[in-house]
């Protein structure tokens, strides 16, 4: 589709007149009627501003020019996976897993090959295959190349140890020792937990990125840790095999 539809389908979908979306970003009826008309296309400001206001990435407003693909782990992005900046505007190179309130999520390539082959494997891929395929493209993709100039001078590695040696001060019985965090996508990891009353809940955002990490009970009886935090909280929950009666053991503030 060419631009001119595409904003009069936008306006459309809204409810707005060409006067009502003029107003809205700062210019006049005629030019939102040249867009239309397909005589103009509004310039670089004003596509951000329409992209933020109908909440459609710029390349969508431009007919799909480009075929996005998330820079740090290779997804194609539609536009309800593009990430956004803190001020609500789409950065078009990263999904949102990848990139949120303006830091990055990986930092390590073996971190998100993990995260994503778990993904993958049951996808027509076994998971060496889906290691393989990551291990080959992933280098080829700009975050990964320009990773160097993007390290924020170790602040992330520190932010993960302090949550490592949190969790290891819990002390919980029959838990081994935290050596290792993982990102985790919430959607994974959001196990419903039956509570003392009765009721079960979730405590986790689906779309939210976390570090956490599974640990074999020390008993060696088959049962599991699951471990989990953000900068707001750490969870420690119990389950059996393959995430059998899960248990929340503990979810604490930070
Ligand atoms: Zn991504």
């Amino acid at each position: 589709m060419e631009t001119k539809s595409i904003i009069l389908e936008l306006r459309n979908k809204h409810e707005m007149s060409q006067d009502e979306l003029a107003e809205k970003v700062f210019v006049t009826r005629q030019a939102v009627s040249r867009w239309e008309n397909g005589d103009t296309v509004p310039n670089t400001e004003t596509l951000k501003l329409l992209s933020q206001l109908f909440d459609v990435s710029i390349n969508t407003l431009l007919g799909s020019p480009r075929k996005l693909v998330c820079q740090c782990c290779g997804m194609p992005l539609e536009d309800a996976m593009i990430s956004k900046e803190t001020d609500g505007s789409f950065n078009e190179s990263y999904c949102k897993w990848c990139y949120a309130d303006g830091n990055y999520t990986y930092h390590d390539m073996d971190d998100l090959i993990n995260v994503c082959v778990k993904h993958m494997a049951g996808q027509g891929f076994t998971e060496e295959q889906a290691r393989e395929y990551m291990k080959d493209m992933l280098p080829n993709l700009s975050y990964w190349k320009d990773h160097k100039e993007l390290e924020d001078g170790g602040a992330f590695e520190k932010f993960k140890q302090q949550l490592i040696d949190e969790f290891n001060a819990l002390n919980i019985k029959n838990m081994p020792k935290v050596e290792k965090l993982n990102a985790l996508v919430g959607a994974y990891v959001n196990i419903a937990y039956p509570m003392p009353n009765g009721s079960v809940v979730k405590l986790l955002d689906d779309n939210a990125t976390y570090l956490g990490n599974q640990l074999e009970s020390e008993l060696g009886d088959g049962h599991c840790f699951g471990i989990l935090a953000n900068a707001d909280f750490l969870m420690v929950a119990s389950y059996g095999k393959d995430g059998a009666e899960p248990e929340l053991l503990l979810y604490k503030k930070r």
